[in-house]
C-alpha cells in the first residue's frame, strides 16, 4: 500500500472508532475520501498537517433540548442539534432539518458535505448543519410556531451573521424560517436579517431562493449533457420528492422543454404520462400539505404507487433523474434498474441519495452523475447572496440573482470538470466535486495554522 493510501486508510479507520454508529456520516467520509488518494500523491503536505483529521472532526456539536407545548397541553421533549463543521472559508452555512429520523450523524453528514460544497460554490462561507427530531407533520401551525421558538430560545447563543448562519432544509420552509427569525428578533431584540436566510422577500430575503436548489441541479444537468452535444429539450426526467427542491427542479425541466413523468412523497409516487402538472402538484403539496396520492385523485391519467418512482424509468423510457427527496434513495438494485432503462444522466438534487453501490453503477454504466455537493449547491449560493444584500441593505432583481445562479452553477459544473481532468479522472464529477472542495478548504486551514 502507497504511504498516501496507508494513510487514507489510518484516518478513516479512527473516524469509524472516534464515531460510532454514525452510518451516514461514515458513508459521506468515505466517498470524500476515495477521491483525496489523487491529492496526497501530488500533495504529501496534507498528510504531515493532519489537514484530513481535522477536517473530520467537526469545530464545534452543539446538542439541546426543546420542550414545547402542544395543542392538547401535553409536553413533548425534542433534541435540537447544530453541527459547525468547518469555518475556514466562512462563517458556518447550511440549513436546518426537522424530520423524526434526525440523529447527531445525519447532521454530521450533511455537515461535512456542506463544507465542501459551499467551498465549491466560491462564496466566503463556511460548512454547518442543524436540525432536530421533531416531526412537523400533522402538527398545527401554532404548534409549529412554538416548536420553532423553542428550538430558537437556545441556538440563538450559537448564531449570528458572521458567526453562524441556518436556512431552510427537510422540513423547515419559509414559514417555519419565520417563526424562527421573529423569536431571534424578540430575544437579541435586533433586526439582524443576515442571521438566517430563506426569509420572505419582504423582510430581508432574496428573491429566487426558494427555486434555486431545484434550478440550479437542473442548470447543472444541462451542462453535463451540452458536454456531450446533447440537453434537457425534448428529454422524459423522473423526479423524487415533492418538496421544495422537486418542485422547482420540475419547473426549470420544463422551461427548458423536458417532460417531468413522475414526482414523489415519503408515502408513495405518482405516475402523469401526460407530464406533470405543476400548478396542481404544487396546490396538494404547497397549499393543502396533503399526500401526493391527492394528485392522481385529480388528473384522470395519473396513478399512484406505493413504491419507488424509479420502477418507472423502464416503463416510460426516461432519460434524466433527478433525485430530491432524502438520502439513500436510489440504492445498487434501483441504479441497475435506471441504467439498464437507458437513463443518460443523474444529477443528485437531495443529498447523497445514491448509495455508494449507486454511484458506482452509474460510473459503470457510463451514465452522466452529477454528486449533490456539487449539483445541488444553488441553493446555499443564493443564500449566500441573500447575506450580501442584507448586509448592504440592497434587495436585487429576480432576473439578476437567476444570472448570479446561472453563472455559479456554470462556474462549479467547469470547476468539476477541469479538477476531474487535471486529476486524469475526465467525466468523474465525483472526484472533481471532492477534490476541487477540499483544495480550497484544505489551503485555508493551512494559512490559518493549527487551530
Ligand atoms: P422538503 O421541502 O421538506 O421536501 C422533502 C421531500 O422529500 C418531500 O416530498 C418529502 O415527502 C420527501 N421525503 C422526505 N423524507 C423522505 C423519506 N425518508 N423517504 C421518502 N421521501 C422523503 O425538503 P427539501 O428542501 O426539498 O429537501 C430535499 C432534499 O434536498 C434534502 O436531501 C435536502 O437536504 C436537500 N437540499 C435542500 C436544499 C434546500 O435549499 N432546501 C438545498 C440543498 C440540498 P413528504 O412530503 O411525504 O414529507
Amino acid at each position: 500500500m502507497s504511504p498516501h493510501s496507508a494513510h487514507i486508510a489510518r484516518v478513516y479507520d479512527q473516524i469509524i472508532a472516534r464515531n460510532p454508529g454514525e452510518r451516514e456520516f461514515h458513508q459521506a467520509v468515505e466517498e470524500v475520501f476515495e477521491s483525496l488518494h489523487l491529492v496526497l500523491e501530488k500533495h504529501p503536505e496534507y498528510m504531515d498537517s493532519s489537514v484530513l483529521e481535522r477536517m473530520c472532526e467537526p469545530e464545534r456539536q452543539i446538542i439541546f433540548r426543546v420542550p414545547w407545548t402542544a395543542d392538547d397541553g401535553t409536553v413533548h421533549i425534542n433534541r435540537g442539534f447544530r453541527v459547525q463543521f468547518n469555518s475556514a472559508l466562512g462563517p458556518y452555512k447550511g440549513g436546518l432539518r426537522f424530520h423524526p429520523d434526525v440523529l447527531l450523524g445525519t447532521m454530521k453528514f450533511l455537515s461535512f458535505e456542506q463544507v465542501f460544497k459551499n467551498s465549491l460554490t466560491g462564496l466566503p462561507i463556511g460548512g454547518g448543519k442543524g436540525g432536530s427530531d421533531f416531526d412537523p407533520k400533522g402538527r398545527s401551525e401554532t404548534e409549529i410556531m412554538r416548536f420553532c421558538q423553542s428550538f430558537m430560545t437556545e441556538a440563538y447563543r450559537h448564531l449570528g451573521d458572521t458567526v453562524d448562519v441556518p436556512a431552510g432544509d427537510i422540513g423547515v420552509g419559509r414559514r417555519e424560517i419565520g417563526f424562527l427569525f421573529g423569536q431571534h428578533k424578540r430575544i437579541t431584540n435586533r433586526y439582524e436579517a443576515g442571521v438566517i436566510t430563506g426569509k420572505g422577500t419582504t423582510w430581508g430575503g432574496s428573491l429566487l431562493r426558494p427555486e434555486a436548489t431545484g434550478y440550479g441541479t437542473v442548470y447543472f444537468t444541462e451542462h453535463m449533457l451540452r458536454s456531450r452535444g446533447e440537453s434537457v429539450d425534448g428529454r422524459r426526467v423522473i423526479v423524487s420528492g415533492s418538496g421544495n427542491v422537486a418542485i422547482h427542479a420540475i419547473e426549470k425541466v420544463q422551461e427548458l422543454g423536458g417532460t417531468v413523468i413522475a414526482a414523489s412523497d415519503s408515502a408513495g409516487c405518482v405516475h402523469d404520462p401526460d407530464g406533470i402538472d405543476l400548478e396542481l402538484l404544487r396546490e396538494v403539496k404547497e397549499h393543502r400539505r396533503a399526500r401526493i396520492s391527492a394528485y392522481a385523485e385529480a388528473r384522470p391519467r395519473a396513478r399512484h404507487i406505493d413504491g419507488a418512482v424509479w420502477s418507472l424509468a423502464a416503463e416510460e423510457s426516461a432519460d434524466i433523474a433527478l433525485p430530491c427527496a432524502t438520502q439513500n434513495e436510489i440504492d445498487g438494485d434501483a441504479a441497475r434498474a435506471l441504467a439498464e432503462a437507458g437513463i443518460r444522466a443523474v444529477a443528485e438534487g437531495a443529498n447523497m441519495p445514491c448509495t455508494p453501490e449507486a454511484v458506482d453503477v452509474f460510473q459503470e454504466a457510463g451514465v452522466l452523475f452529477a454528486p449533490g455537493k456539487a449539483a445541488n449547491a444553488g441553493g446555499v449560493a443564493v443564500s449566500a447572496l441573500e447575506m450580501q444584500q442584507n448586509a448592504s441593505r440592497d434587495s436585487w432583481t429576480a432576473e439578476y440573482t437567476d444570472e448570479r445562479l446561472a453563472e455559479t452553477m456554470e462556474h462549479i459544473h467547469t470547476l468539476c470538470a477541469s479538477t476531474a481532468e487535471e486529476y486524469g479522472v475526465a467525466g468523474d464529477y465525483v472526484a472533481g466535486a471532492n477534490i476541487a472542495g477540499f483544495l480550497r478548504v484544505a489551503d485555508a486551514m493551512l494559512a490559518q495554522g493549527v487551530i
